[in-house]
């Protein structure tokens, strides 16, 4: 079953369907040809890439170093390729992209622009029935959603929205062939790091830009640059060494953590080392301490030396007092990385609304309104984030053999075995799942943990005569009670942020990833394998035909 554009509808067997064709879903491919296993990816969108073929709105990059966030799978890949800044802008992620789907020749066994609209497991043929908006039907003995944790696009509900006679463009969702701003009255709803990546680009080309910000945020600067010569020949030189160092790290990334907690050191001290980490940029700024998102009193002095920045940056006093988060401790919503992005705010031709004041009340024919104000608008940008985590896996209708929904089960917050597996779902398996590090971490890291898990288990099953695999209700019960209690340990669920499911009205609020650390989780799922895949149960083919 190879066809990619055909028209022709896919029905039959295979051993492996995929859901999603962005990093996840490419290795995935990758590695399961290399076992033998027929593969069939399903990928709504035209190409490869994901989260880096939709999110295309001015200034998207990435905020973990290129010379982190790249696969390390292929040592011959990573040698050849060769990123042009510290940090890459999203359309040299997308040729990275495109370029392993090339090298690797993925694109013959992914149909593109195909969207899986249900998956029901038939217990006694232990199959997959996937069903896509196409009308292909397929059956596979495993199912593997690679549907990724921020590629539901999230639109809020205003009053009005379908009246605005401008474009509304959403930065999840941006037009491949890009914006011309140049001359237009802009609004912008929303300040995350996707908002803080395009306010200073938008700003440069609009004739004006009004912000709409709800909760302001804390941002580091990222300095970005080209890559120095000798940082890519460093890198390269020693990649064995340093992708493994990332894989032992809390969050996958390779930096200095300073193991010192923040008050331990005097006020001076302390001042100089945020200044260093600063000057840095970046995610690091959150290892200057090594209890920062723990100790409330240690994580406020964080975050008022990025307060005190915001202050010494904004010129406009009523500006910068909007543009400082008291709110939240730092990190507890992610920490965003930005190039210029609270200097745009002294620029005269942008305005900051704060809508937690003056909620947006409705969207109108020219613009928006708030409870205080019109607003004439050419064009509205929403920077509204994503249903985060469940959004994708939730809108796939989800069935097993006793015609439970995943989404039913997951009503009042989702439940896994290690973020790989729900029980009652047996042979489904999620891609950086609720219950994994996955967003916590450098995720290019926690993608291939968790697909070089998958694969492994799928040879290990194929070894063992086994035709499936489940998880134990106790065993995810226990996952649960861990993930909870590991996350209530830190200052994390003090925040509304999209990890809590804040962001999303009705939405249950429940930390969903896994916060132990890329490290301490790798070496969990290590054991479980090791341990004859304890918390699991193997399904015979006996068994599976009988029941
Ligand atoms: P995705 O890239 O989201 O791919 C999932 C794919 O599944 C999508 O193409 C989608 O169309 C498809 N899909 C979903 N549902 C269906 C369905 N029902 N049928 C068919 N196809 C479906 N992470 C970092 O570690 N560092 C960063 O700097 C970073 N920057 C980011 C910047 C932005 C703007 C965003 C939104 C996220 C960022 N992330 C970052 C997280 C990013 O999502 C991951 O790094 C990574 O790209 C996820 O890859 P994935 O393949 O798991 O998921
Ligand atoms: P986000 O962080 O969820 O931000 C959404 C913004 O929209 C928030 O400011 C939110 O305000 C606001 N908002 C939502 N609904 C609103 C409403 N009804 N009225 C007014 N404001 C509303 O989404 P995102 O910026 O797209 O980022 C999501 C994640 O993607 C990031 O956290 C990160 O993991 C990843 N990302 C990374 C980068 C990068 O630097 N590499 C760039 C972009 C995205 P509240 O805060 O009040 O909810």
């Amino acid at each position: 079953m190879t066809e990619r554009d055909s028209k022709r509808l896919l029905t039959g067997e295979i051993d492996v369907v995929v859901v999603g064709a962005g990093f996840s879903g490419m290795y995935l491919l990758h590695r399961l040809r290399a076992l033998g296993l027929s593969t069939m990816v399903f990928e709504a969108a035209g190409d490869v890439g994901g989260t880096w073929y939709w999110n295309r709105y001015p200034g998207a990059r990435c905020d973990v170093e290129s010379m982190q966030y790249s696969y390390s799978f292929s040592p011959e890949l990573q040698q050849e390729w060769r990123w042009q800044e510290i940090y890459a802008p999203q359309p040299e992620i997308l040729r990275y992209a495109q370029h392993v789907a090339e090298r690797f020749d993925l694109r013959r066994d992914i149909r593109f622009e195909t969207r899986v609209e249900s998956a029901r497991f038939d217990r006694a043929r232990a199959r997959w029935e996937i069903v896509t908006d196409r009308g292909d039907r397929v059956s596979a003995r495993y199912c593997v959603m690679a549907t990724g944790c921020l590629s539901a696009a999230r639109m809020p509900e205003f009053p009005g929205v379908e009246t605005f006679r401008g474009p509304i463009y959403h930065t999840g969702h941006w037009p491949h062939e890009g914006v011309d701003f140049s001359g237009q009255r802009v609004g912008v709803i929303g300040t995350g790091s996707s908002a803080i990546q395009a306010i200073p680009v938008i700003a440069e080309e609009a004739a004006q830009l009004t912000v709409f910000q709800r909760t302001p945020n804390y941002s580091i600067p990222a300095h970005n640059r080209p890559m120095p010569p000798e940082y890519e020949a460093m890198w390269k030189r020693r990649y064995p060494a340093l992708r493994a160092r990332a894989w032992e790290t809390r969050n996958g990334i390779v930096y200095d953590l300073n193991d010192q907690s923040a008050l331990d050191v005097d006020d001076e001290t302390r001042r100089k080392i945020y200044e260093q980490r600063w000057a840095a940029g970046g995610i690091p700024f959150m290892a200057a301490f090594n209890d920062l998102i723990i100790n409330p009193a240690a994580n406020e002095t964080a975050a008022e030396f990025v307060r005190q920045k915001i202050r010494e940056i904004v010129h406009d006093p009523e500006t910068a007092a909007k543009l400082t988060p008291t709110s939240y401790p730092i990190g507890t919503k992610r920490i965003c990385v930005d190039t210029n992005y609270f200097a745009t705010f002294n620029r005269r031709n942008v305005t900051l609304v704060d809508v937690r004041k003056t909620p947006i009340e409705a969207i109108t024919e020219t613009g928006l309104r708030t409870s205080a104000t019109p607003y004439a608008f050419d064009a509205l940008v929403f920077a509204t984030g994503f249903d985060a985590m469940t959004g994708a896996l939730n809108a796939i209708t989800i069935e097993n053999d006793a015609g439970e929904r995943l989404a039913d089960k997951w009503a009042a917050g989702p439940r896994t075995y290690l973020g790989l597996m729900a029980a009652g779902f047996p042979n489904l398996f999620m891609i950086t799942g609720p219950g994994s590090p996955s967003v916590l971490s450098n995720m290019m890291v926690s993608i291939e943990q968790h697909v070089d898990w998958v694969v492994r288990c799928l040879k290990d099953l194929r070894a063992r005569g086994a035709v499936g695999i489940e998880a134990s209700v106790q065993a995810e019960d226990a996952w649960v009670a861990h993930v909870n209690e590991v996350a209530h340990r830190t200052l994390y669920p003090q925040a509304n942020s999209w990890y809590m499911g804040a962001n999303v009205p009705g939405k249950p609020r429940v930390f969903m990833p896994y916060i132990g650390g890329v490290g301490a989780y790798r070496e969990i799922c290590e054991k479980v394998a090791a341990n004859n895949y304890e918390g699991f149960r193997l399904l015979a083919p006996v068994a599976a035909a009988a029941e």
